[in-house]
């Protein structure tokens, strides 16, 4: 057999993590892309092996423009997109995976707004024109009234683990005891090992042939409690094998009757997060100086369209004109998880006649909020929580803050809510109430 003589092979060009080693501290920029792109480092990799956040953002930029290239895709991103004065150390292994920068958003203040007697600005981080200025103006009418008043009605957040047995009989054995003092305390235990802000507060087991739907509540002191309630929820299970459960499985911990991020009946009816309510009574000359309507106008316009229009249109907890315009402004100037919007949008506006006034009313039974983790930590978002007054924990009562944020929401959605129902009875309706007024 002959033998074929090979040639020595070419040096490769590109750089290999055998040719660089691995000092990352050393390489430029340059050459990390190249080991990206030769497949040496993958990008996701990227914050374990360079110790400095900002210099991982200049990297993926670099990269994802070389890759759009040659895809023939746009760049313009490099140079609209700010990465620079930004710590993204608080962004790593918490907000946001391959980050290459931060979004723009124009931010506006509202208001101011008396909420419980305390003069409030807004934070409004919005691309709608006009929401700043019809949340002012709702305020100003609602100030000259003398403020809103808020009320908690309940707090806890929720998820729930779907499980399986072999048999309903077993399932429904299990609730049994899931629901019982002894069930129920033995969870609640649990919770001193989770966090000193985790408490237990109730847990509801709803059965599907074999299936089992364990809705567990908790108060999660001022965090938002998404994390701290995930982990009550993996330590209950274990709890329930324990005590006898040992033929379940689990499906998943998330079976969607907590209901997180979907629009959902046992939200609405049971509430998840903050439960709040907020009212204030607007004098009938202000409703016709400030609004250019009449009380009877508007609480005509809130039935036929929040209550009549939604009921028709089959809405779970849509009874209102325009809450998640609100609830999504604040959620994103204040560093809450925006997806939420759905569920913490969810609200009943109401309006009465009271002594010829206009008593108008938002109740909202899933108010999702924290003062701490998540984007709360950002800078920008903390600055506006510091606004609010409800930056962090509370020091003295857990939870107070994330309450307060909640029905600073709530405040915020009624003077929304005045302002534009205002304007939409301003119409036809309006005129036809001035009509009859008159004519009395
Ligand atoms: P979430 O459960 O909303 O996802 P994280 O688990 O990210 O929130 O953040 C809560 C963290 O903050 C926990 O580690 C908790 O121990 C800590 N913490 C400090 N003070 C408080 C407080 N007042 N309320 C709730 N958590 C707090």
């Amino acid at each position: 057999m002959t033998q074929t003589i090979e040639s020595p092979p070419v040096p490769l060009k590109v750089n290999t993590l055998d040719n660089v080693g691995k000092n990352y501290k050393n390489l430029s920029n340059e050459d990390i892309v190249e080991l990206c792109l030769n497949g040496s480092i993958s990008m996701k990799d990227l914050d374990s092996l360079i110790h400095n956040p900002l210099q991982v953002v200049e990297v993926r930029r670099e990269l994802l423009r070389t890759q759009c290239r040659s895809e023939n895709i746009s760049t313009s991103f490099y140079e609209s997109l700010p990465y620079k004065d930004f710590d993204f150390s608080h962004v790593v292994g918490t907000c946001c995976e391959n980050a290459i920068g931060y979004l723009t958003v124009p931010l506006g203040i509202a208001g101011p707004l008396i909420v419980d007697q305390k003069l409030t600005f807004l934070p409004i981080a919005t691309t709608e024109g006009a929401l700043v200025a019809s949340i002012s103006r709702g305020s100003k009418v609602i100030n000259e009234s003398g403020g809103v008043e808020t009320f908690l009605m309940a707090d806890s957040m929720t998820r729930a683990p779907c499980v399986k047995f072999p048999t309903l009989a077993r399932a429904i054995d299990a609730k049994g005891w899931i629901e019982s003092p002894e069930g129920k305390s033995a969870i609640a235990k649990e919770f001193s090992t989770i966090s000193r802000f985790a408490s237990f507060t109730d847990i509801r087991a709803f059965p599907v042939g074999e299936l089992l739907y364990l809705r567990l509540s908790a108060t999660t002191g001022d965090a938002m409690g998404m994390n701290m309630i995930s982990l009550a929820a993996g330590k209950m299970l274990s709890v329930m094998k324990n005590a006898g459960f040992d033929d379940m499985i689990t499906v998943t911990l998330s079976g969607n009757v907590c209901s997180d991020k979907k629009a959902s009946a046992i939200n609405w009816i049971e509430g998840r997060g903050k439960s709040v309510a907020a009212q204030a009574r607007i004098p009938k000359d202000l409703v016709e100086k400030m609004l250019k309507t009449t009380p009877q106008a508007l609480i005509e316009l809130n039935t036929s369209k929040n209550l009549i229009g939604s009921a028709v249109s089959g809405a779970i907890g849509g009874f209102n004109a325009h809450a998640s315009n609100i609830v999504s402004a604040i959620f994103l100037a204040t560093g809450q998880d925006i997806a939420q919007n759905v569920e913490s949008s969810s609200c009943i506006t109401t309006m009465s006649l009271v002594e010829n006034d206009l008593q108008i009313s938002v109740t909202m039974p899933s108010i999702e909020v924290g003062t701490v983790g998540g984007g709360t930590n950002l800078q920008t978002q903390g600055s506006l929580l510091d606004l609010l007054d409800v930056r962090g924990p509370n020091p003295e009562n857990p939870g107070q803050n994330a309450q307060k944020l909640a029905k600073i929401v709530a405040a915020a959605v009624l003077a929304g809510e005045l302002s534009l129902c205002s304007a939409l009875a301003a119409g036809d309706l309006v005129r036809s109430h001035l009509d009859l007024n008159r004519r009395k």
